[in-house]
């Protein structure tokens, strides 16, 4: 379905961003993977479904790198034709405690990347099919983008704003073949949250698989994980002929969550 289309996903060498490219090459997009840590395994497992992969590690708080790693992924694949803005982090504190330089990072990657990102992307997206325009810009927000958790202050401030971002860039280009929407998971287990399960066993004396129970019965009625796998399916169909006219949603899949 997506053969000869490029997908770049930010933060993508890990849990949720690496799971949409999977799904995203899965369907024949070639991918440009970014983000830190170990590159060489997510790169093997992208190759391996038969597509062409480049990487760029771009900080994504840096919007110098950004605009480097969006004019590497025109030169190594002519354009972007899918955005995936995923990457992002967590700090845990109440407001008062709050360090000045983790909120500052976490609205700089959480938030203004996609900004930056989606910036440059849109020109080419809107040339694109003799310049009726195809993109699809999928934005990896979070249940977080739609309710508020004490001691999350930043994050949720980014959440909201990306929720906020998805729908001005839908309407802005809803007259395009250039759609925008968010995708907004509740727990998912990859490393960023497997943290905040290992301070909640340590600081309640408890077992790993206690605390992940606590940590799921206390927002999530399905008391299960929603899987990189599930969210890559939603990106795929965002991008499917089906999507044409899906603009500007933020699409819950946080088993009950926010049902309540
Ligand atoms: P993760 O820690 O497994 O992956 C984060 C990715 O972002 C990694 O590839 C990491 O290298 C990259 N990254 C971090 N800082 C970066 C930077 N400055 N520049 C470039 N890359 C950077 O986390 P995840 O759970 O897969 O989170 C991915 C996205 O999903 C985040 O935006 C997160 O807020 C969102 N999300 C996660 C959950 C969850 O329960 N895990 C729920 C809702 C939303």
């Amino acid at each position: 379905m997506l053969k000869g289309k490029t997908a770049l996903v930010t933060g993508s060498t890990s849990g949720i961003g690496l799971g949409i490219a999977k799904c995203l090459a899965a369907q024949g997009a070639n991918i440009v993977l970014n983000g830190f840590g170990d590159v060489d395994g997510p790169k093997a497992e992208i190759a391996a479904l038969g597509v062409q992969v480049a990487y760029h590690g771009a900080d994504m708080s840096k919007p110098a790198e950004i605009e480097d790693m969006m004019k590497f992924a025109a030169a190594q694949f002519g354009q972007v034709d899918i955005l995936v803005n995923n990457a992002g982090i967590q700090h845990v504190a109440r407001i008062e405690n709050f360090p000045v330089e983790k909120w500052d990072a976490i609205i700089a990657i959480n938030l203004s990347s996609a900004f930056h990102a989606t910036r440059l992307a849109l020109p080419a997206m809107l040339a694109a099919n003799n310049g009726k325009g195809w993109g699809r810009i999928i934005n990896v927000a979070s249940i977080h983008g739609l309710v508020g958790s004490a001691e999350k202050s930043a994050y949720v401030a980014a959440k909201h704003g990306i929720v906020g971002l998805t729908k001005v860039t839908a309407l802005e280009n809803a007259t395009t073949g250039v759609t925008c929407n968010a995708i907004c998971p509740g727990w998912v287990l990859t490393p960023l949250v497997q943290k905040q399960v290992d301070a909640r066993a340590e600081a309640a004396g408890i077992s790993n698989e206690l605390a992940t129970q606590q940590l799921l019965g206390e927002k999530e009625p399905s008391l299960q994980f929603t899987t990189p796998e599930e969210l890559g399916a939603l990106a795929v169909f965002f991008c499917s002929a089906a999507g044409n006219n899906v603009r500007g949603v933020a699409w819950n899949m946080d088993g009950g969550w926010t049902a309540q």
